[in-house]
């Protein structure tokens, strides 16, 4: 039997484009072969108990035979530039090139790293020594407790780390310099390369705030002495929860001048989920990946209910509906959806779940479940799951249990039914003699299913409110309409009204307005409803002054705007210029953000506004304006690729990200192609390559084909095993697919990739959404 907590002493000498390692582990009185991970290294020597052992290595498994002992593997790897592992990311400051030695190990990096068992549930202390050249600093999830220069070298030991799994371990080396500050007795830090760790006071400061709450929430201190926030120059997510060493691409941590409230609300909510994570996560982790969901639904769920304290004016449970729960519920009417809990049997799968399905869906259904059995029996039962599986191990099924005894509901058995199936029902509603008839099926974009859930419903009519547990296909109401069912818009399911009229005039909260909203959109791309309809709804709100309806809204006209100009382009047009004013004459940080997005959205459809912009100085305009400038850029000034490439040419990283948003959007021919040529140099970071999914929506879409199907190699080598493929494509074929739907199917059935299927299916479904939608538009455009 290997010990229950493993410990491995890892040693690692690091050099520019390579190291050198040695790992050692003692396997207890295992009897029979031991089966490391370890990918891609060149193994040098195994000992048992300090004896040469004879070994085999295939590249990806180190096999020894034997019983028991204190293994030590030495070996040798190079370090190269794919985001995963042990990688190098270079970096140019006052004309000298840099490096950063950084990991990325989640979900299976730690076997590129060294050899070990590489799975969640083998948690292992870690005493952890790296020797790097003198000039760097080396940091790991612990604090360094010797440090000695030898030479040209230091050599740097680390406390030994608690309990925890493989892929949380983190270590890095880099020209790092240190914003240092404090929060009880942890040493809190923003650790940033060339210099910048001065931009990170915001983070700090929020860092400290959040700790605090989440020390109250959970009712478990913040349990390392230490916490780093580490700017890396490229990184392939957002940011990783390494327990204490959580690592973040620059434009998560750090702001600059001209940032913008987007950039500061960006910085806060990455940071905030991965607070979440160092308990969820970190210090209780999930028995294996097909519970990943659980990890990333509850730091979702959370990081929005601790920013809501923060910054109440943010307003930000508008932002979990609209994005979240929204965005999740569209990828969820797909029928290539997967159930929230996912049978991974296939390891190149596992990074191909970090969906909307598992950080949307899992964080919306928990509110659901959260308003089902109440804040504070939720509170109390995850206080109980946490402390119970502290530095260990849980499954999903040992949360429900805990929140089934604080709050004695059936807690498991609607639990379980919402995460292994696929999909979200709808319920309908129709008038049958004095009652209603109520049936659910499941919902889809193409046609709906026969499926049943559990699904606690709410409901509101003139004659009040009430509460049922629906789990039968359908039943009879006792109330008659108007009747406005999901009230405040807490489920996770759709209903189909009989008039969606009358369900407006129902509304008894903006999130009712919302959920009606998201729910008639849905039946609009399911074609039972017709355009102009949902058009004649949707113009009803553009005087209304309030976030969430704002941010719906904008988003939906958006996505269709590149369906048909023709059909959409007046309302987009009305709408944004609407709320443009509304919110330009409103104060306050909301209000600026929300205003830039209209304009964003406005400059589109509207070239006097867009030209307006063009001739106001870049530098001048507020940080969230520069996005509708960038685009203003592109498409309303003469030489648009050269005036966005020069401007590129001197700015920081937030406004890279707009200037390159913007070449997305160039309308010129001859100047797209030279922008899309650009996203292939080394002056485009890897990081900010996913920027090209908004070509899609480029009425050039055959120049954006060829570019996407001439370098899909490269981009398959560039995000190898970082599941940024597969979202990038379910990203940008609904769209770039349109007029040239066979062309697209064939080439995804030619070239294999299965690193990429999930988004291939569902990218290829969406498009036969769009397509169809495209078609009755054209359809009832030459009618009228
Ligand atoms: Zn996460």
């Amino acid at each position: 039997m290997l010990p229950n907590t493993l410990a491995y002493d890892v040693f690692l000498e690091l050099y520019k484009d390579h190291y050198l390692g040695k790992v050692s582990v003692d396997i207890g009185d295992e009897v029979g072969r031991v089966r490391l991970d370890a990918v891609g290294m060149d193994v040098l020597s195994v000992r048992r108990d300090g004896k040469e052992q004879a070994f085999s290595y295939d590249g990806k498994h180190l096999e020894v035979g034997g019983n028991g002992g204190s293994l030590e593997v030495s070996f040798k790897r190079h370090i190269g530039n794919s985001l995963m592992g042990l990688y190098r990311a270079d970096y140019i400051e006052d004309g000298k090139e840099h490096y950063v030695l950084s990991t990325q190990l989640e979900p299976n990096g730690a076997r590129m790293v060294f050899p070990c068992f590489d799975v969640p549930n083998r948690k292992a202390r870690f005493r952890l020594k790296l020797r790097v050249p003198a000039g760097l600093e080396a940091i790991s999830n612990m604090p360094a407790v010797d440090v000695r220069e030898e030479g040209s070298t230091k050599l740097v030991t680390f406390a030994e780390t608690p309990p925890m799994s493989t892929y949380l371990l983190y270590v890095g080396a880099g020209d790092f310099t240190y914003l240092k500050g404090r929060y009880r007795d942890v040493d809190l830090s923003v650790v940033a390369y060339g210099g910048r760790a001065e931009r990170g006071a915001f983070a700090l400061d929020v860092a400290a705030r959040a700790l605090e709450v989440y020390e109250e929430y959970f009712g478990v201190p913040y349990m390392l002495p230490k916490l780093d926030l580490i700017a890396v120059p490229e990184f392939a997510m957002g940011a990783m929860e390494n327990w204490g060493a959580i690592t973040f691409r620059e434009q998560s941590l750090l702001l600059e001048e001209g940032s913008g409230e987007a950039a500061r609300r960006r910085v806060a909510s990455t940071l905030v989920h991965e607070l979440a994570h160092q308990w969820f996560g970190d210090l209780v982790t999930m028995n294996w990946w097909d519970d990943l969901w659980l990890n990333e639904s509850f730091a979702t769920f959370l990081s929005y209910k601790v920013l809501d304290r923060l910054f109440p004016s943010w307003d930000m449970w508008s932002d979990f509906l609209s994005s979240e729960t929204s965005e999740s519920l569209a990828e969820d009417s797909l029928r290539s959806t997967h159930p929230i809990h996912v049978n991974v049997v296939d390891e190149d799968e596992i990074e191909q779940i970090f969906d909307s399905i598992s950080y949307g869906k899992g964080a919306s259904v928990l509110r659901m479940i959260e308003a089902y059995v109440g804040e504070d029996a939720f509170k109390r039962g995850l206080n109980v799951y946490l402390k119970e599986h502290s530095y260990s191990n849980a499954s999903a099924s040992d949360l429900w249990n805990s929140l089934e005894a604080t709050s004695k509901k059936p807690v498991s058995k609607i639990m379980s039914a919402w995460v292994e199936r696929p999909g979200h029902p709808v319920l309908e509603i129709r008038s049958e003699g004095s009652g209603i008839a109520l049936s659910q099926r499941r919902f889809s974009y193409l046609g709906d299913l026969a499926a049943t859930w559990p699904v606690p419903v709410s409901y509101c009519s003139s004659g009040g409110s009430a509460e049922l547990l629906l789990e039968e296909p359908s039943r009879e109401l006792p109330v008659s309409r108007p009747l406005k069912l999901n009230c405040d818009g807490v489920g996770y399911y759709r209903v189909s009204y009989e008039n969606w009229d009358e369900a407006f005039g129902s509304c008894k909260t903006r999130n009712d307005v919302w959920n009606v909203l998201v729910d008639a959109y849905a039946r609009l791309l399911a074609g039972g409803l017709e355009a102009s309809q949902y058009l004649s709804l949707l113009s009803k709100l553009r005087l209304k002054k309030d976030q969430l309806i704002f941010l719906e809204a904008s988003g939906q006209i958006a996505s269709l705007y590149p369906l048909s100009h023709s059909a959409f382009s007046s309302e987009m047009k009305e709408f944004h210029s609407a709320q443009l004013s509304i919110w330009s004459s409103e104060k306050g940080e909301n209000a600026s953000f929300l205003a830039a997005l209209a304009a964003r959205r406005l400059a589109l459809v509207d070239a006097d506004f867009g030209r307006s912009l063009v001739e106001r100085p870049f530098g001048t305009l507020d940080g969230d304006m520069r996005y509708a400038a960038a685009l203003s850029l592109a498409l309303y000034s003469d030489d648009p690729f050269e005036r966005l490439r020069e401007m590129y040419a001197r700015s920081g990283a937030d406004d890279r990200v707009k200037l390159l948003y913007g070449m997305t959007q160039i309308r010129s021919r001859e100047a797209l192609e030279r922008a899309l040529q650009f996203f292939k140099s080394s002056d485009v970071r890897r990081q900010d390559l996913v920027q090209i999914a908004s070509a899609s929506t480029n009425p050039n879409g055959d120049l954006v084909w060829n570019w996407f199907t001439d370098n899909f190699q490269w981009l398959r080598e560039v995000f190898q095993g970082s599941g940024i493929l597969p979202r990038l494509i379910s990203r940008m074929v609904p769209y770039i697919g349109l007029g040239r739907e066979d062309q697209v199917k064939r080439f995804f059935q030619e070239i294999q990739a299965p690193e990429a299927s999930m988004g291939i299916r569902s990218g290829l479904e969406m498009l036969e959404v769009y397509s169809r939608l495209k078609l009755s538009l054209a359809a009832a455009g030459s009618r009228l």
